[in-house]
């Protein structure tokens, strides 16, 4: 299996790479971010309390974060990998992503992280929203405090994978297709 965490703060690129990878590698893909959002336009109790942390631009407590990533893979059931986008966010998360899939006999092939300098990634943000429509994405405080809370909680998670010789680092800057084209080599590289 090709289990890949593509990882880097909002606005690297994520979303858009992962299509790529999907369809290249035949994987699923897991954004903790979509479930949450969808949770929200479905009005599930779920829902209601990650926008409570969303709207703030905070982190979604791990428990929660933990059972419902956990709930998606076990229902997406994947032969050939997952790819993991928005997630784990912080070290806890990643320690209980490694327990998990040695539980179901699998582990992480490795991280992929896009790097892109704090002013690029506000512009970038701020032009996603008039698109998107998220409120987070439109509020240049919640933008200041999502890349806050990126350094202070989500950052370390690049040590945790570094750690085990998993860590790539892509440069996020260029066009779509040249960040893709790294991604692929990355991946082919370390698949070979
Ligand atoms: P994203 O779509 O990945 O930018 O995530 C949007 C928001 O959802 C984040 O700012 C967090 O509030 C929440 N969120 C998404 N993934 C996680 C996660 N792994 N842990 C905690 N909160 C998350």
């Amino acid at each position: 299996m090709l289990n890949i965490v593509l990882f880097g703060p909002p606005g690297a690129g994520k979303g858009t790479q992962s299509e790529s990878l999907i369809e290249k590698y035949g994987l699923i893909h897991l954004s903790t971010g979509d479930i949450f959002r969808a949770n929200i336009k479905g009005e599930t109790d779920l829902g209601l309390l990650a926008k409570s942390y969303m709207d703030k631009g905070h982190l979604v407590p791990d428990s929660l974060t933990i059972d419902i990533l956990r709930a998606e893979v076990l229902k997406a059931n994947s032969s050939k990998g997952y790819i993991f986008d928005g997630f784990p966010r912080t070290t806890a998360q990643a320690e209980a992503l490694d327990n998990f899939l040695k539980s179901i006999n699998t582990s992480i092939t490795l991280m992929l992280a896009l790097e892109v300098e704090e002013n690029e990634l506000k512009n970038r943000l701020l032009k996603r929203a008039a698109i998107s429509g998220r409120s987070d994405d439109a509020d240049p405080a919640i933008i200041e405090n999502r890349i806050a809370v990126y350094n202070k909680e989500t950052a370390p998670v690049k040590d945790f994978y570094e750690n085990q010789g998993k860590l790539i680092t892509i440069s996020g800057i260029g066009s779509i297709d040249e960040i893709t084209n790294r991604l692929f080599h990355a991946v082919d590289t370390r698949n070979a």
